[in-house]
């Protein structure tokens, strides 16, 4: 089947999984996390443990059988790091020949010439990643696409297979001279770019150190940091969170309570651990008592009231962007039919 052809029955697929969810209870979107450990050590990670389990492809195999019964209409590979996973072109081969869109997040180490071009061979859409800075530092290391210099296969398999790719950025205390620089990069190689405020721990027994947080006494340097990333954003820079979520942070750190997590709602996401079961959230590492393939229109209504439950803690303390946009463009449907015509002309011109 050609590209062409190819995607648009990967999108007609995602259309009806969520028209679908008008009628009965199934998920839109899974995410696979095949392993939980992960090739770097980055001071604010809440989603890595070295827990030498891995999925079998085997194992992989009977979730895709079971997403594709379900009517999922995208699957994410997470982590740990997913391109520790050895089946990992596989089971992206497999899922795009069921139709299903494929998206994954990388913190970028193990990418190269060959395995971004594997990666565009086995058809993955969209490539996530993870660059904190043009130099490294003692909180993260995630530079690598710029260290080795890997723009240029990027936009070669873009071209070639319709791999899409973004690069996602946590800003924290005292690192917004590399987010700056990493803003100029992102304009001058014409690369989408999403930028996140650090996740404080969400559970009691994560901690990173005090020094890589914002709290009330940071709001004069927040404030010339969205000023910042929203004049750029207004003179054509690629970021693509809204500006609401720079602004609204002044909330976060006054503790409001004024955005909802999706977790709950029926465009929510299914995580699904190495061993298959369900786990809350990805900054959590929980494990529920459900097992992916038991998952059913009746027990996915019980777990999304599970997942109500648990955010009604967690909401006031999270600030993740990814969760915060995709309940903003839910609730603001103009602004997102803006986002992805500007996604499409963007995909179209670069
Ligand atoms: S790359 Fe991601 S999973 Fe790995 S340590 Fe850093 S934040 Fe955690
Ligand atoms: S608010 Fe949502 S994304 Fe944030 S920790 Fe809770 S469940 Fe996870």
């Amino acid at each position: 089947m050609n590209t062409f052809i190819r995607k648009t029955a990967k999108f007609s697929n995602l259309i009806s999984a969520y028209i679908s969810t008008y009628f009965t209870s199934t998920p839109v979107f899974v995410r696979i996390i095949p392993t939980d450990r992960c090739n770097l050590n980055c001071k604010y990670c809440w989603q890595k443990s070295d827990s030498s389990y891995e999925m079998r492809l085997g194992e992989y195999r009977l979730y895709l059988a079971k997403a594709k019964k379900l009517g999922v209409g995208m699957i994410t590979f997470l982590g740990g790091e997913p391109m520790l996973w050895k089946y990992l072109y596989e089971a992206i081969a497999e899922t795009s020949q069921k139709n299903i869109l494929t998206d994954m997040t990388t913190n970028g180490l193990l990418l190269n010439t060959e395995s971004i071009r594997k990666l565009g061979e086995s058809g993955l859409d969209y490539l996530n990643i993870s660059v904190d800075g043009i130099k490294t530092n003692p909180v993260t290391k995630k530079n690598s696409v710029i260290r080795n210099n890997l723009m240029h296969d990027l936009r070669k398999t873009k071209n070639k297979y319709r791999m899409h790719f973004r690069l996602n950025s946590v800003i924290f205390k005292n690192n917004f001279e590399d987010t700056a620089q990493l803003i100029e990069f992102s304009k001058e190689n014409n690369a989408q770019l999403s930028l996140g405020f650090i996740v404080p721990p969400i559970e009691k027994n994560q901690s990173g150190g005090q020094d890589i947080y914002f709290g009330r006494q940071d709001e004069k340097e927040l404030r010339q940091i969205v000023s910042y990333i929203i004049s750029k954003k207004r003179s054509g820079y690629p970021i693509i969170d809204p500006d609401a979520y720079f602004m609204d942070i002044f909330r976060f750190i006054n503790r409001e309570k004024f955005w909802d997590c999706n977790y709950p709602t029926r465009y929510g996401w299914i995580n699904v651990t190495p061993k298959g079961k369900i786990r809350s959230c990805t900054k959590k590492m929980d494990e529920l008592d459900y097992h992916f393939t038991d998952l059913n229109p009746d027990n996915y209504r019980q777990l999304r009231k599970i997942f109500g439950e648990n955010v009604k803690k967690c909401n006031i303390r999270c600030y993740s962007n990814c969760a915060y946009d995709s309940w903003y463009y839910m609730h603001n449907k103009v602004r997102m039919l803006k986002k992805i015509i500007s996604r499409v002309r963007y995909g179209l011109s670069s």
